[in-house]
């Protein structure tokens, strides 16, 4: 069987949204949970902005939405950030009266978003939820796009955590920060400093100045795809000074024993990347600094 007949096709989608189009002309609602990427517009896939065009209602965190451009006959609903479930449980009702719901995340929906949300107040709520057509529009996630900006960091086995202990206590966070560390994988860090939540950044890069050299390269990609991009290459000595010039629109990645720096001349930043292939094992490379 050709490996790549079960992908949907480009032809694919529009016959979809065509369905959801003829459904909300026929009164049946949809949700389709979007993905605008990480800032740009050239950075929103044409499957996210025809499901975003196709929307009766757009529902999501303020900022989110001032991103789409007003349109006649689409309704904006605008919401705080810490409010996810009850967003997700309005959008579900929406849906269920016959609206064409877009809920709209940046980034990737699945990535610690907005589709997460979305299907735990699907399991919670009015069991009649359950037929309604429901879409997940991938976007391009944070730590893609600041590994394509500082080269190929993400080339050999890598993990995403988010240092938020919103919803997770923060024992958790240090338990699976540990291990990765442990594994030797590359990590991308989400979420990794607020205003209620100034100190995490520090305490989590200080956990892995315990498995990792002082020269490991670490990434503060800073809003990446936005005008304000700010890249910073740093070693994890310096980043460990520097944590509390992240903010809550940078994306942490810290390398593994592999990562490695390719100097470029002039005042241009290093590429960082990091080979596919792996020659030591990970208790090789964090013996004798735990
Ligand atoms: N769904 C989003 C992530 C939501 S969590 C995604 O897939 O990207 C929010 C965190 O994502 C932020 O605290 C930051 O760590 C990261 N982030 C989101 N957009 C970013 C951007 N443009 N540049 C750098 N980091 C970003």
């Amino acid at each position: 069987m050709d490996p790549g007949s079960s992908l949907r096709s480009a032809r694919d989608d529009g016959a979809e949204m065509e369905k959801v189009k003829e459904m909300a002309e026929a009164g049946s609602g949809s949700l389709t949970v979007v993905g605008l990427g990480p800032g740009e517009a050239h950075w929103l896939t044409p499957a996210a902005q025809a499901a975003i065009d196709a929307a009766t209602d757009l529902i999501g965190y303020g900022p989110y939405l001032d991103r789409i451009p007003e349109r006649d006959g689409q309704t904006k609903h605008a919401s705080d950030n810490r409010v996810e479930i009850d967003r997700a449980g309005h959008a579900l009702r929406l849906a269920a009266e016959g609206r064409n719901v877009a809920v709209v995340s940046g980034g990737d929906p699945g990535v610690f978003a907005m589709a997460a949300a979305v299907f735990e107040a699907l399991e919670a709520g009015d069991p009649a939820w359950l037929s309604l057509p429901i879409t997940v529009e991938p976007g391009i996630t944070a730590m893609l796009a600041s590994a394509a900006r500082a080269g190929a960091p993400l080339g050999g086995d890598f993990c995403a955590i988010s240092l938020s202990d919103n919803l997770k206590p923060w024992e958790v966070v240090t338990a699976r920060l540990e291990a990765v560390l442990k594994a030797d994988f590359v990590i991308c860090l989400y979420n990794p400093i607020s205003k209620a939540r100034p100190w995490q950044l520090r305490a989590a890069l200080e956990l892995a100045t315990r498995h990792r050299e002082a020269q490991t390269p670490v990434i503060f990609a800073r809003a990446v795809g936005r005008p304000d991009e700010n890249l910073r290459i740093l070693t994890l000595a310096e980043a460990l000074e520097a944590a509390a010039s992240a903010d809550m629109a940078t994306l942490v990645t810290i390398g593994a024993s592999s990562t490695k720096l390719i100097p470029r001349p002039g005042e241009a930043a290093p590429w960082v990347y990091t080979p596919r292939s792996v020659t030591k094992s990970p208790s090789a490379t964090s013996q004798g600094r735990t």
